[in-house]
């Protein structure tokens, strides 16, 4: 007989893994957790049969981010792998004015950086301390190939035949998997044109919790602290450019670098190869129903300007979790409908203000980038600004 689980996770990654954390612990001890690809570690050695989302690029980390991952008992050993961010520096090349946030040395920081492996190793770590009765279930090297609803269950039929049941399918798969398509699940989308790179970068001299934005006229560039001597960046192009950068050599890269950021940390003393990431807005227009909820990429995927994705999948994930905490059904339509409603006002707003950097800052015309420069000086001059940036860039409520 096929087994059959409470919840069913499709999808590893970030969200995937950080969604069994954010269970009750009577739902995850019944939860089953289905990723195509091996087991996350934060070995090198393995790096091209990782989740592909657990690379090494960086991901920048507000307070409530990691005040949740703090709750789940996570902070204790990633704490000497993080970057902290205690300085944000943002400005337009070419143009004077800069927008400077500060957090003083005895405030918490603004958040930290670290790099996907790192964090996936330990949501993956996390989930198997503690008792094994009160683990759920991994299974990697599993490709879910089909999902059926009925009324009180959905199956999934893996790749290799394998067939099992849950009360509730969370899928995290990123978009990856063409389900969401055949579950008759829509999309709004939008193509920027536009290419991330990313790569990491270690200095002469250690991180002083420094992280830049730099707007230049063909896409945002943000270079980030992560532990020790250790940089990460990404470098945004339209995508017409790519025929060239992807013939960058490590020295081009580092003379781009120094070029945009200077030698604030000292000379750059070397560079990873760099990846690419192909940049796009996608929302799921139904993101819960009767024994369905999106979560992650999946569900909305943002334009990294602001390095808020995870931070906003974390917060909607969380909420699930204490929406299921008292139901006895957790496939429940209107518990679900209720949750995707919660969180829609939070994803609206994320979704708005990183279009719309992404919109002001790639105009053109020399006035209008003159008009960005004086605000962003302005902004120096108006605390009450300033507290109201500040609190977004820690992800709380203003
Ligand atoms: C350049 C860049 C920089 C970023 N920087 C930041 C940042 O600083 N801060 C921030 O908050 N966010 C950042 N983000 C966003 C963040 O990286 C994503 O929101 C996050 O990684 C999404 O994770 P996910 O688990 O939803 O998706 P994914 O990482 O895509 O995971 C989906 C998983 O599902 C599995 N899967 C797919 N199909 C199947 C199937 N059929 N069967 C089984 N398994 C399947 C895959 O193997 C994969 O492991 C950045 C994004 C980019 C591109």
């Amino acid at each position: 007989m096929a087994p059959t689980y409470d919840i069913a996770i499709l999808g590893g990654g970030l969200t995937g893994l950080a969604m069994a954390h954010a269970l009750p612990a009577h739902w995850r001890r019944n939860c089953v957790l289905i990723d195509s690809a091996e087991a996350p570690s934060d070995s090198a050695v393995s790096l091209a049969k990782q989740p592909p989302g657990l690379d090494d690029r960086g991901t920048a980390l507000n307070r409530r981010s990691l005040d949740i991952l703090e709750t789940w008992g996570l902070m204790k050993g990633l704490r000497d792998q993080v970057g902290e961010i205690r300085h944000i520096e943002v400005s337009q090349q070419g143009y004077w004015g800069t927008a400077d946030l500060e957090t003083g040395p005895k405030e918490p920081a603004f958040g930290a950086v670290v790099s996907n492996r790192q964090l996936g190793a330990a949501l993956y770590q996390g989930l198997q301390s503690g008792p094994a009765a009160d683990q759920p279930e991994i299974r990697h090297n599993s490709t879910v190939a089909d999902v059926r609803f009925t009324a009180d269950r959905v199956s999934l039929t893996l790749e290799d035949g394998d067939t099992l049941s849950a009360r509730l399918l969370i899928l995290a798969d990123g978009g990856r998997s063409g389900l969401g398509d055949r579950l008759g699940l829509t999309y709004r989308q939008h193509d920027y044109h536009q290419v991330a790179y990313t790569l990491n970068l270690e200095r002469e001299y250690p991180s002083d919790g420094r992280a830049y934005e730099r707007f230049s006229r063909e896409g945002p560039r943000a270079l980030l602290p992560l532990a020790g001597h250790r940089q990460t960046a990404v470098w945004v192009v339209p995508d017409s450019l790519t025929l060239h950068l992807d013939h960058w050599t490590k020295t081009d890269w580092q003379q781009a670098l120094t070029e945009c950021f200077g030698y604030a940390q000292g000379r750059i003393t070397a560079v990873s190869a760099a990846s690419s990431y192909p940049l796009q807005f996608r929302q799921v227009r139904e993101q819960a129903r009767a024994r369905l909820a999106v979560i992650g990429n999946g569900a909305l995927t943002l334009h990294p300007v602001a390095g808020q994705g995870f931070n906003l999948h974390l917060r909607s994930l969380h909420e699930l979790g204490e929406a299921l905490q008292a139901t006895p059904d957790p496939g429940n339509a209107q518990l679900l409908r209720q949750w995707a409603d919660r969180v829609a006002q939070d994803q609206r707003q994320i979704a708005q203000a990183c279009h719309g950097l992404v919109s002001l800052f790639g105009l053109q015309p020399s006035m209008v980038a003159h008009a960005r420069g004086l605000g962003l000086a302005a902004l120096n001059g108006l605390p009450g600004v300033r507290k109201i940036l500040t609190q977004r860039a820690m992800g709380m409520s203003t």
